[in-house]
């Protein structure tokens, strides 16, 4: 005999099993900015073309923090962040869909 299909129970298991790629995210928002170095010979000096600078605002013992990124790491960091928003919203989905299981399952047994 097969059993009755239950789309919401196969997204919810295939959420659970894709939050382990997501082992590496990190807190915080991305922050991109742009500034001048102030060397009056540096291409910067024109106003146009100016230094990258990467940050993560981040909450660290309740406050808020902004920690600069090397170049080199800002896209990792770039990915790590968006692996959490993507976590977060799995959590968001599974949540959803346990609540109403349990909302079912609470009127099936208050009738
Ligand atoms: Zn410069």
């Amino acid at each position: 005999m097969k059993s009755p299909r239950e789309p919401d129970l196969e997204l919810r298991g295939k959420l659970i099993r894709s939050l382990g790629a997501l082992r590496e995210m990190l807190p915080g928002s991305f922050v991109e900015r742009k500034r001048a170095c102030g060397r009056p010979n540096c291409h910067c000096a024109d106003g146009k073309r100016l230094h990258a600078q990467y940050q993560i605002s981040v909450l660290m013992d309740g406050k808020p923090k902004a920690l600069h990124i090397a170049v080199e790491w800002a896209k990792k960091v770039r990915e790590k962040i968006e692996m959490r928003h993507r976590f977060e919203a799995a959590a968001a989905t599974i949540c959803g869909v346990n609540l109403k299981r349990f909302l079912k399952e609470k009127e099936d047994r208050q009738v």
